[in-house]
């Protein structure tokens, strides 16, 4: 019987190139959306050419009722989710001397929240299974900080306390829970940057380029796969030595 694998936010960007890596490794997939549009098609059409299952469940993150639904939507269908990661997220970047109370909210509300939201709903399953792979999308910027995101790199630095207590929680069940750390990756968000920021985002970093998503799909595989079943509570900085 094939592995299962949940993606949030997994129509595009990191989420999308996660959840075509886990097909083409035989996982039936589940990906959740928050609005169908053409890269939910895509994903669906890429998704089957790898001859596994496809479902899309419909939901926002931040919404717990939202991510109740989804789950109970992909048990009906799959019995079992085996590895869960939550990809989905958002930046709304401003100094907080002008950011806005709604905009820290927010982005607490869909990262932080949203990971909560969906693993407490997931977790059960797992429970019951004694076995799963949690793997939470962090941020370099939740260990470093960085000016103009403290809504984001609050949220970021939440995860990875979460990531570690709820390894510490469900070890005994099997279940690993560990977090993977983005540097500077080419997606929609930071296609947002003006060059100029870019260039100078590059010359921090060690390996002198941005970040594809299959860099960050790749290590999402290795912790999902039987090659990684001694480590839990790990925060997987892949950054190209940004952080050094
Ligand atoms: P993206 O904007 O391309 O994709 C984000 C995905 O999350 C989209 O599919 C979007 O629809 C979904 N999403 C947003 N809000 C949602 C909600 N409320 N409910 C459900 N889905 C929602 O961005 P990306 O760069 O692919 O980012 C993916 C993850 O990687 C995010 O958690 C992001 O914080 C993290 N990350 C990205 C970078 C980078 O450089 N791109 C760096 C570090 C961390």
């Amino acid at each position: 019987m094939s592995k299962v694998a949940f993606i949030t936010g997994g129509t595009k960007g990191i989420g999308k190139q996660i959840a075509l890596t886990l097909a083409k490794e035989g996982y039936d997939i589940a990906v959740n959306y928050r609005i169908a549009n053409k890269d939910l098609e895509d994903t669906k059409t890429k998704i089957e050419e790898n001859d596994v299952k496809y479902l899309a469940v419909q939901g926002d993150v931040s919404n717990y009722e939202d991510c109740e639904k989804c789950v109970k939507k992909i048990i009906e269908n799959y019995g079992k989710i085996d590895v869960l990661v939550n990809n989905a997220g958002i930046t709304k970047d401003s100094l907080l001397l002008r950011m806005k109370k709604e905009d820290f909210k927010e982005v607490v509300d869909v990262n932080l929240n949203g990971t909560f939201n969906v693993t407490k709903n997931v977790i059960p399953f797992m429970m019951k299974a004694h076995s799963g792979r949690i793997i939470n999308i962090s941020s370099v910027v939740g260990i470093s900080g960085n000016a103009g995101q403290t809504n984001y790199s609050a949220s970021k630095a939440g995860i990875i306390g979460f990531t570690k207590s709820l390894a510490k929680e469900v070890a005994s069940r099997n279940i690993l829970v560990n977090s993977v750390a983005p540097g500077f990756i080419e997606t929609n968000m930071t296609d947002l940057l003006k060059d100029e920021i870019k260039e100078n985002i590059v010359k921090q970093i060690p390996l002198k380029r941005i970040g594809k998503v299959e860099d960050v799909a790749n290590v999402v595989k290795f912790l999902a796969s039987d090659d990684s079943t001694y480590i839990t509570g790990q925060i997987i900085n892949v950054d190209g030595g940004m952080l050094i």
